[in-house]
């Protein structure tokens, strides 16, 4: 499949994105090398300090591509319509429920799984955990961590991470009735759902996202 190739050349530009040291903020002996003593298990689910630029500029690439497309097809008006792929076959249950949960939760963003993608789903093994990232050019992923989702709930890890796409940071201290607490709250946390102030925070950012968009910006539509 066609972003099979775009993951492959992603993985240089990811790795560099994410080399930051993750315990930098919290760690401290932030100011000596870490490579002795780090913690090898690092999760952006559960937390790190690079997620959250990391989340912002994957929300950017994601909004710019979508509004992209639908200037491009006149419709100015209707909610803004985010197109993703699945390359996450143990997922996919997971993610199906994600997007019913997205799409009952908010009005003015629609998630549909399809060609010609803004985003898309893909998995493995990583010891940082499920995360979001981006090329920085319209086109990102959300990857998801075998290990993780058997330690956290599957679906509220896609959900969660989906709201990234969607504009959310990261609130790890938040309690489990908000979707963006992640692993804060602890595996025993199963909720899948944002809360109302996180559905508010979604609609606010993409209808004001919209209004804001300009038609002089260029913007990478081809994949
Ligand atoms: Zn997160």
């Amino acid at each position: 499949m066609s972003h099979r190739r775009i993951l492959t050349s992603l993985a240089g530009l990811a790795a560099a994105a994410l080399a930051v040291p993750s315990f930098a903020a919290a760690a401290p002996t932030a100011s000596t090398p870490a490579a002795s003593s780090a913690p090898t298990t690092v999760s952006s689910y559960t937390g790190s300090p690079q997620d959250e630029a990391a989340t912002k500029a994957f929300y950017d690439a994601v909004m710019k591509s979508a509004r992209a497309k639908q200037a491009k097809a006149g419709n100015k008006l209707a909610a803004v319509t985010v197109t993703y792929a699945v390359d996450a076959p143990s997922f996919a249950s997971q993610i199906s429920s994600s997007t019913s949960i997205w799409n009952s939760s908010v009005s003015n963003v629609h998630l549909v799984e399809g060609s010609n993608y803004d985003f898309y789903y893909t998995e493995g093994n990583d010891s940082r955990g499920s995360y979001a990232s981006t090329d920085g050019h319209g086109s990102g992923y959300i990857f998801l961590d075998y290990a993780q989702a058997e330690q956290y709930d599957p679906v509220r890890i896609t959900a969660h991470e989906t709201g990234h796409v969607l504009g959310l940071p990261d609130h790890y201290s938040g309690p489990c009735s908000e979707l963006m607490s992640g692993g804060g709250p602890g595996p025993s946390c199963t909720n899948p759902n944002p809360d109302a102030t996180e559905r508010a925070q979604v609609n606010s950012l993409w209808a004001n996202g919209f209004a804001g968009f300009g038609a002089k910006a260029a913007f990478h539509t081809s994949k």
